[in-house]
């Protein structure tokens, strides 16, 4: 199963550092960062050798305006890039836009060729060829060849009703008509619940009218398998099913947690996630406000992030949930097991410069290898046992849902 992780400025540092290398696949790069620290980036690209693409994250197109804008109600300046990137439209006549009314884009009225063109053409061309020479130099390395990207992705929109449905569709199929390079190129699958929960043989619809590939990434706006109803997480085993088309098809989930690892024994081939908890997303752009960052600890015994606080008082109720791993080993051996808080001292100390995303790392490459060997029923045995081992704590219902589902 491909293990990605969606890059970004902060967990950039854990992602490159060569005890972790062998610990995931390969990174996600979403268009906004790609575009907005280009340099940086392909720096990171360069050194690293690890495979990536880029998430065009084309789904803002048809959005209010005022969902890409700062608080001071102008468009951010990376959407503006990519917009002048993808559409060609000029950036600065952005700021005078009704901000409430208009979406930056008429998907009905707009040049479908070009845009389908400059999706693909910003992603084959990312790299900054000056900034990887200058790290070649830098390390005293050879001169690499450009790596470029391991996938395409062709445009997509959220998939709400049956007009973007049919976008979709027609936009994917134009890539592919379009594209001979020798690069595969996937079609990504974004989709609301309430679409899914109206349309119950949308999978097969699928199947059909994007027969022209045999590459997908699927994403389901703001399914997160935690907090899941046990329909919603038979619907989405479905779709991974269907899809995969008795692994004819490539398919990723574009976030994903533990339950994504279980579906690799239905035809799923690898998913990605936030370094810092990040297992859904929503695709409803909002208004940046700048919320709380908070902490999230995975905690392997429950399969699941939780927040810091409660994670704190998980391990203070039952010890038995802190692991294993080389990191928490690691820390628990500098703990003074006689003082009365060490659980405290040690969660602290797994706190500590970023310590718990490269536990996180740890633990998630560690399920992935055991998952190679194991079988379906192995799974749900070890799956079990954990969710009666913890029948105590109250963040292990998901656990018993995703019992029932599979
Ligand atoms: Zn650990």
């Amino acid at each position: 199963m491909r293990l990605y992780y969606r890059y970004d400025n902060i967990v950039r540092e854990i992602l490159a550092r060569r005890e972790i290398s062998g610990a995931y696949y390969g990174t996600i790069i979403p268009a906004t960062i790609a575009i907005y620290y280009k340099k940086s980036v392909s720096a990171f690209i360069g050194e690293y050798e690890k495979p990536y693409f880029i998430d065009p994250m084309t789904y803002f197109i048809n959005q209010p305006i005022k969902n890409i804008c700062n608080k001071q109600n102008n468009p951010r300046r990376s959407y503006k890039m990519l917009i002048q990137e993808y559409l060609g439209l000029d950036v600065e006549n952005i700021d005078n836009i009704h901000l409430e009314e208009e979406t930056v884009w008429d998907l009905s009225e707009g040049d479908m060729d070009l845009f389908c063109r400059n999706v693909l053409n910003f992603q084959i061309n990312f790299e900054d060829t000056e900034a990887i020479d200058f790290m070649n130099e830098y390390l005293e390395e050879e001169d690499q060849q450009q790596s470029g990207p391991e996938l395409l992705v062709a445009p997509y929109v959220l998939i709400e009703d049956d007009d973007t449905y049919e976008f979709n569709r027609r936009c994917s199929e134009t890539t592919f008509n379009n594209y001979d390079g020798d690069v595969p190129l996937f079609v990504c699958i974004a989709i609301s619940k309430n679409y899914l929960a109206r349309n119950p043989n949308l999978e097969e619809r699928i199947l059909e009218d994007f027969s022209f590939t045999n590459n997908f990434i699927i994403w389901v706006s703001a399914f997160n398998a935690v907090n899941e109803s046990v329909e919603n997480l038979l619907r989405f085993k479905n779709i991974i099913r269907i899809l995969s088309d008795n692994s004819r098809n490539t398919i990723f989930n574009l976030y994903g947690d533990y339950f994504s690892l279980l579906l690799s024994k239905f035809g799923l081939n690898g998913f990605s996630s936030g370094l810092r908890g990040g297992t859904k997303k929503v695709a409803r752009l909002r208004k940046s406000g700048g919320g709380r960052v908070t902490t999230n600890v995975y905690v392997p015994h429950l399969r699941r992030f939780l927040l810091e606080e409660d994670f704190r008082a998980e391990i203070q109720r039952d010890e038995r949930l802190i692991c294993n791993c080389i990191k928490c080993d690691e820390i628990m051996e500098n703990q003074l097991r006689d003082d009365p808080f060490y659980l405290e001292a040690f969660a602290n100390d797994l706190m500590d410069e970023k310590n718990y995303l490269v536990h996180f790392l740890f633990c998630r490459n560690e399920e992935n290898l055991n998952l190679e060997d194991a079988d379906l029923v192995d799974l749900l045995g070890d799956l079990r046992e954990k969710s009666e081992l913890h029948n105590t704590s109250v963040f292990r219902g998901h656990l018993v849902n995703w019992l029932d589902d599979l």
